[in-house]
């Protein structure tokens, strides 16, 4: 585990891990000002890839814009810094995290005279909710806490400020002892996890909440529906009410963090047999083909480096 070791890209020049440090009245701090990303380094045996790189700077680019925040980068600087940043720390199979945010100038809610400043740190990083998870799956509850309504917080921005609304979600999903929580979104019907977009399966069909329902657009959800697709399970984006969570044969979560994870219970009731469905396991089986170079990727989703 390296994480606390070897150097962060910071403002365009690589700084050791210790010194990549911000001033505590930079705005980011006390107003949320922060648009992210959260990226994969995998190895397979033709080397070490990034996982959808150029999607996932693309989306960080989109959340700065919406935030009329600009990035002092070009998108393909970005690229390569990230790609930089994994080999200047001998790093194979990690987990990246590039970040934009206003920094220190004036203090007031508008970001006047606020840099906007760019880091990248990468680091080893395991399955986010366990090995055992991946395979077993988790158990979830419905969160008493609503996602932003559409005029509130823009969910489809990957910002610093979202993650406010996902804390509340997974603190008190920890504290009665789930492993993480579902959230409703402004009219009752079903988001997202805190961190992860969610997929049911019910008489074979695939269903995930659409865009309008307060998600943020996965790119592991972009995969997901591209695989299904790829080998015929029929993907619809609906509304999902909360009951058929309850009632649906098989559920999981995705996003970088936590692949493709099933869910085993909801609000304590089973769901299916309380194992990793089939249509779970062979979707985990079709992403982890691609990823593992098993298959041709005829996307391009592996940027080798
Ligand atoms: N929703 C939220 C709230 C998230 O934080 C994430 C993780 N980035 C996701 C969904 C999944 O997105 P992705 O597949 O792009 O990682």
């Amino acid at each position: 585990m390296n994480f606390g070791k070897g150097k962060i890209w910071f403002n365009g020049e690589f700084v050791d891990w210790k010194d990549a440090k911000i001033h505590v009245l930079s705005h980011v701090v006390h107003y949320g000002s922060s648009v992210f990303e959260g990226i994969r380094c995998y190895k397979n045996k033709k080397g070490s890839a990034i996982f959808r790189l150029e999607d996932h700077v693309k989306r960080l680019f989109e959340s700065a814009k919406i935030y009329r925040m600009e990035i002092p980068y070009s998108e393909d600087e970005i690229c390569d810094a990230i790609i930089e940043t994994v080999k200047i720390n001998n790093l194979e199979e990690c987990y990246i995290r590039p970040i934009a945010f206003r920094g220190y100038g004036e203090l007031g809610v508008n970001p006047q005279n606020c840099p906007v400043e760019v880091a990248i740190a990468a680091w080893e990083w395991g399955t986010y909710l366990g090995e055992e998870a991946i395979k077993n799956g988790v158990d979830v509850c419905v969160s008493s806490w609503r996602r932003m309504a559409p005029n509130t917080l823009p969910n489809i921005a990957k910002a610093g400020g979202n993650y406010l609304n996902s804390q509340l979600v997974k603190m008190e999903a920890i504290a009665n002892n789930y492993d993480e929580g579902i959230i409703l979104d402004y009219q009752g019907f079903v988001s997202e996890g805190s961190g992860e977009n969610i997929f049911i399966v019910k008489d074979g069909i695939l269903y995930t909440p659409p865009v309008h329902s307060s998600i943020l657009i996965g790119i592991t959800r972009d995969t997901v529906m591209k695989l299904a697709e790829d080998i015929g399970i029929e993907v619809r984006e609906e509304n999902i009410p909360r009951e058929m969570l309850y009632i649906a044969d098989e559920i999981f979560l995705t996003g970088t963090a936590a692949e493709i994870t099933p869910i085993r219970s909801v609000d304590g009731i089973t769901i299916g047999n309380g194992k990793r469905g089939p249509i779970t396991k062979k979707l985990q089986k079709e992403f982890f083909k691609v990823i593992n170079a098993e298959v041709e990727d005829k996307y391009g989703w592996l940027r080798y480096i």
